[in-house]
């Protein structure tokens, strides 16, 4: 079975690990199956809104590993939309001009819905890049938690831009409400990422948004590949489907072969 993991943090230059420990990540990804992997950055690192300086350090990152091993790993831009157009462009452009990086992370600076996710728009369309953005369901949610974009701002985002593709994250996360929020929606990915695997969601996911609209994603190393993977082997799909999710989907979406 051909995998690529389309959400992913391989974390190891912040406490003074050693290549040779990227080096096994990779081997471990192989075993599995997994042939490439999204690195998507350590996010957190500097708080929920980090600076430009920071942003570019996390990004650069990314890059290392790219370049440790380039039919490996594929990097994603992680950005701030608060910081503004031009900072959002000029991060955008570097990344893609200087790394290649074929998509653009987008985590918890900001809600989905809020206006400054326009600047976050133009750099997808002006670049051709794919947007994940980190969703959850916020049924639960306590207040302070506004900026976690629940399903509907995420497919609001994506429903106001339909020439950008834009990946909700989480599907554990966002639940069954959720994937009834992504329905309907062409230019809408969801990912299997996010909590331990939960009976019936692939299989909800797969009834109402379409097999094609499924990407495998892990959230390594906060979660197990092996886990998300067999959630998805042992769903009742077919055979086809579970093909796309694991791997078609996000070669395609990524220009990826
Ligand atoms: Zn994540």
């Amino acid at each position: 079975m051909r995998i690529i993991d389309v959400h992913t943090h391989p974390i190891f230059f912040n406490d003074g690990r050693r290549e040779t420990e990227v080096e096994a990540l990779v081997a471990h990804g192989r075993a599995l199956g997994i042939e490439r992997m999204i690195s998507l950055g350590d996010v957190l690192r500097y708080g929920p809104r980090p600076d430009a300086p920071h942003l570019r350090k996390l990004n650069d990152e990314s890059a290392r590993l790219q370049r440790l091993h380039p039919d490996y790993f594929v990097g994603f831009c992680y950005l701030n939309p608060r910081l503004g157009e031009r900072a959002v462009m000029a991060e955008a452009e570097r990344c893609v001009t200087k790394h290649g990086f074929k998509g653009i992370k987008l985590e918890i600076a900001n809600n989905a819905s809020d206006p400054c996710m326009k600047h976050v728009m133009k750099a997808a369309r002006t670049f051709g890049l794919v947007v994940l953005q980190h969703s959850w369901s916020s049924t639960n949610f306590g207040p302070g938690m506004q900026d976690h974009s629940d399903p509907d701002d995420t497919a609001r985002l994506a429903r106001q831009n339909p020439e950008v593709n834009i990946i909700m994250a989480h599907l554990v996360g966002i639940g069954f409400r959720g994937v009834l929020a992504a329905k309907g929606l062409p230019n809408l990915y969801v990912d299997t990422s996010g909590g331990f695997p939960e009976e019936g969601l692939v299989e909800y996911a797969v009834e109402h948004l379409g097999a094609d609209h499924v990407l495998y994603g892990s959230d390594l190393p906060i979660r197990e590949c092996s886990a998300k993977i067999g959630s998805i082997l042992g769903a009742r799909i077919s055979e086809a489907a579970k093909t796309r999710i694991l791997h078609t989907n996000t070669a395609q979406l990524l220009g990826l072969n």
